[in-house]
């Protein structure tokens, strides 16, 4: 049975129940629990996984990581092997709400440089996100058919970072709702389709993520704020490089 993604539907949500399924101890001793439902975010989408605590008969083991697994469908939490879990057992799941709203923020910030892109027609198409608190960025190629020969000069790199540096604050002034939903791939249409890894096509719904007010929602499986001011002030863009073809927006919070 697939795990229910409740991290999917709220990323407020930062206790629940949830009745053990199954463990497993792996090779490297490390013991691996599967429930009906989850809160923890698996690592993956450029997000790294939350963490946390199950509380059971009032003692709490802590959750290590949690991970997707592709083929059963269902998400993994790596629990202190010293842990006494049982099938069957019902448990309290408790994730680090700080972590959780900061690994959000983020997210939600490369998406928000996506959306600065968009807006200001720059002819770039996202390839890669990476989100962790640890230097996070976003890379971008041209989009087809298009020349950016024109910003290999630091000039031009410096104006197109204070472009996205006030497109972005004034995104995040206007408090814009994001949000998310799920659609069947086989409804999707270009030019969205094109943006869609192959992957997802497989899968029977496909998670789209939004700002209000734009055209184009881009796919997305991970944790976002309810809104762009939740990002927050602090929000900078710290360098812009280009470098083999590939434009990489560093960011931070
Ligand atoms: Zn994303």
């Amino acid at each position: 049975m697939a795990t229910r993604k409740l991290y999917e539907k709220n990323t407020y949500l930062f206790t629940t129940q949830a009745t053990i399924l199954s463990t497993r101890i792996d090779v490297a001793s490390k013991l691996w629990v599967i429930f009906d439902q989850t809160i923890f975010y698996p690592q993956g989408g450029g997000q790294p996984s939350d963490s946390g605590f199950i509380v059971q008969n009032d003692t709490a083991s802590p959750v290590l990581a949690a991970r997707m697994n592709y083929e059963t469908r269902q998400v993994e939490h790596h629990i202190d092997a010293k842990s006494d879990v049982v099938v069957g057992q019902i448990v309290t799941m408790e994730i680090d709400k700080e972590k959780r709203l900061l690994h959000s923020r983020l997210h939600s910030a490369g998406h928000l440089l996506d959306y600065a892109i968009d807006l200001l027609r720059i002819p770039l198409v996202g390839v890669k996100g990476y989100h962790f608190p640890e230097k996070p960025f976003v890379e971008y190629q041209a989009a087809d058919g298009q020349n950016i020969s024109e910003l290999a000069t630091p000039l031009a790199l410096s104006e197109l970072k204070s472009r996205m540096m006030s497109k972005c604050q004034e995104l995040i002034k206007f408090a814009l709702s994001i949000t998310t939903e799920e659609i069947d791939p086989r409804n999707i249409e270009e030019p969205l389709r094109s943006k869609i890894p192959a992957k997802a096509f497989e899968s029977d719904v496909v998670r789209l993520i939004k700002f209000d007010g734009s055209k184009e929602p881009g796919p997305c499986g991970g944790t976002h704020v309810s809104n762009t001011s939740e990002i927050g002030p602090s929000f900078s863009i710290d360098q812009i490089t280009f470098k083999k073809g590939i434009v990489r927006i560093l960011y931070n919070l």
